[in-house]
Order: C-alpha cells, then sequence, then structure tokens
C-alpha cells in the first residue's frame, strides 16, 4: 500500500458518493471526493423526495443531498470539483487524471458518477438545448408559466416531471411511445388526476420547431402506428425518457453490461479489478433510487476498509 496515496478516493457526490463519504470518513480512511459537473446529483434536478426514510413530510432532494454533504464533512471528508478524464487501474496505487493535469493517486477507488438524462438523439436537439428544449423539469419549468409545456415519456421520471410542470405551465401534454404507462400506478393516477395533464398515446417526437430566438415553438409528433405527422404548439419540451450510466471514463477498463453499467460481484460492490469498487445508479439499472444508491455506497465503503486492512 502507498502511503503517500489516498485511502479512498470517491468520484461522485450523489446519495451513493456521499454515504460512501460518510462511512470512509467515519472509519478515519479520510476519504478524497471528487464532485463532477452535477455536484449533488440527479435528487439535485428533483423537488420533493417523499420516499427516503426518515423524513416523515419529505424532503426536498437539494437539501438532502446538502445534509449528506454537510455529514460527509463534519466526518474528515475532503470534497474537491473536477472533472475525471483517465483511469490507470494497470497499476497500484491506481492513477486517476483530472481536466488541467492534476493527478491522484490513490489505494482504492469508488465509482459513483451515476447516470445522466437520456436524449432522443434528434437533429436539432443541441441547438435547442437550453432554449425551451430540457431534461431538468425543476430547473427550468419556472421560465414557461402560463405557457404550453410538453413533457416525453411514461415513466416515474416523466410523471413526476409533467406534475411538477403544472404549477407553472397552462397546460401540460405529456407525450407517451406507446399505448400504456411504464411509471409506477400512483405516479400514473397522479398525472390521470391533474386537469392541467393531457395524455397523448402512441406518439414520437421527430422533430422540434422553433429557433434559438424564439425558443421552442412547436413540436412534431409521428404516430406510432401509423406513421401520421402532426404539429403541436408549445413553448417547451421536456425529456423524461430515462438515463444512462456515467462510464465512458471505464470503457476497455473495467467490465460493463451492454448499456454501460458497471458489473459489480453479486452482493458486492467489488468490480472485476480489487480494490475498485462501483456503487449508486452507474452500476444499477434496476433500482435507481436515492436509497438504494445511498445503500451501496455505505457497501462499497465498508468493503474498501475491509480490502485495506487486508492488504496491510
Ligand atoms: P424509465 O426507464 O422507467 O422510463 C422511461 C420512459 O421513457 C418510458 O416510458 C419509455 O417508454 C420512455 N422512452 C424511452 N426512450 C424513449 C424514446 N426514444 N422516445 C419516447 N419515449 C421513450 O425511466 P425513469 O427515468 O422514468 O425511471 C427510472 C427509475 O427511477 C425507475 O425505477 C423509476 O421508478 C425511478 N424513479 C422514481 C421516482 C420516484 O419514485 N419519485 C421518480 C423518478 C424515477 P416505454 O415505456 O415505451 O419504454
Amino acid at each position: 500500500m502507498s502511503t503517500e496515496a489516498k485511502n479512498v478516493l470517491i468520484l461522485g457526490t450523489g446519495p451513493a458518493g456521499l454515504t460512501a463519504a460518510v462511512y470512509a470518513a467515519r472509519a478515519n480512511l479520510e476519504p478524497l471526493v471528487y464532485q463532477g459537473p452535477e455536484p449533488g446529483g440527479q435528487l439535485t434536478t428533483t423537488t420533493d423526495v417523499e420516499n427516503f426514510p426518515g423524513f416523515s413530510e419529505g424532503i426536498m432532494g437539494p437539501d438532502l443531498m446538502e445534509e449528506m454533504r454537510k455529514q460527509a464533512e463534519r466526518f474528515g471528508s475532503e470534497i474537491k470539483t473536477g472533472w475525471a478524464t483517465k483511469v490507470d487501474l494497470s497499476s497500484r496505487p491506481f492513477t486517476v487524471s483530472f481536466e488541467g493535469g492534476e493527478e491522484v493517486k490513490a489505494n482504492t477507488l469508488l465509482i459513483a458518477t451515476g447516470a445522466t438524462a437520456k436524449t432522443l438523439g434528434l437533429e436539432r436537439e443541441k441547438e435547442m438545448m437550453g432554449f425551451g428544449l430540457s431534461t431538468c423539469a425543476t430547473c427550468d419549468g419556472a421560465f414557461f408559466r402560463d405557457q404550453e409545456i410538453v413533457v416525453i415519456g411514461g415513466g416515474d421520471s416523466a410523471c413526476e416531471e409533467a406534475t411538477f410542470l403544472t404549477k407553472f405551465g397552462k397546460r401540460v401534454r405529456l407525450i407517451l411511445r406507446r399505448d400504456a404507462f411504464r411509471a409506477s400506478k400512483i405516479m400514473e393516477e397522479r398525472v390521470h388526476k391533474n386537469e392541467k395533464i393531457e395524455v397523448i398515446y402512441n406518439q414520437n417526437l421527430v422533430d422540434i420547431l422553433g429557433d434559438r430566438k424564439s425558443g421552442v415553438t412547436g413540436a412534431v409528433l409521428e404516430h406510432s402506428d401509423t406513421g401520421e405527422k402532426t404539429e403541436i404548439e408549445c413553448a417547451a419540451i421536456f425529456y423524461g425518457i430515462g438515463h444512462h450510466p456515467n462510464t465512458e471514463l471505464f470503457k476497455g477498463v473495467l467490465e460493463m453490461d451492454e448499456n454501460g453499467y458497471l458489473i459489480t460481484r453479486p452482493d458486492s460492490t467489488q468490480t472485476n479489478v480489487e480494490g475498485v469498487f462501483a456503487c449508486g445508479d452507474v452500476k444499477d439499472h434496476v433500482f435507481r433510487q436515492a436509497i438504494t444508491a445511498a445503500g451501496s455506497g455505505c457497501m462499497a465503503a465498508i468493503e474498501a476498509e475491509r480490502y485495506l486492512a487486508e492488504q496491510e
């Protein structure tokens, strides 16, 4: 074990990374934690979290993450900002390089880089992102007061976004590509009960109308079965179609599944490289909950602690 290297390097500050930091710090491992482009992770883009145990009245996502961060720092975690660009796991200690040239050596690496919102890959997406097109209702919803809003997707994310956006929009149209929801029943029912939401089934978004000057002005939809195209007017389009794991850095280095999620041993956060652990959404495409991410962050820290003890 290198004494110059950090005992524990954690990438990511969502519930997984920060829970790992709390546990590692309380084990006197002085973890160094790097936050990337979305400090606090996906919960910072959500509003009420009603299913995180311990908060009977619910808690706002950003507030929950702020508390987790303070808790991690209280026990001696160091939290820095930086974009990891390269990892070398072929020799020990491991080396992680960050944008700007900084290199960090670590005896264990905990990967908690999470997942990012998916987009549809439409031609005009890049041009219109931030100009009426968004993947984050809580970030951008307030810009569209009393306007027509469209949400794409039929899962819990889309339902949550659509419901939230009724606080602002004149009307919210939720566009599903199938004739059924993927969302949980309770979320679907909330949507149906909300008079400001209109559900449109069997339609795919195929083009975005508008330009950067006037913002989004409409959406072109194509019927899933007939291929018939229609145009609808709207000022905003929100994507709620799921996520992909942030694992580009580990391609060819760590084992991952066909969707890019890191593979860990059963009942463990251990990856195929000893001393490298993965926790949270970066390895979980099944549950994807804050509480399960936090749970696996705890597991990763305990496994890292045991691994370090064995090496000594
Ligand atoms: P999901 O994968 O569950 O749902 C994605 C939705 O987007 C599906 O309806 C899917 O359609 C649709 N979709 C995907 N690709 C396209 C496309 N190219 N065009 C049109 N529609 C598309 O993702 P979520 O982010 O909704 O949820 C992920 C997980 O997080 C789930 O386990 C969910 O329960 C959980 N979650 C829980 C919340 C809560 O409890 N508060 C809030 C948000 C998420 P189709 O059904 O046809 O595949």
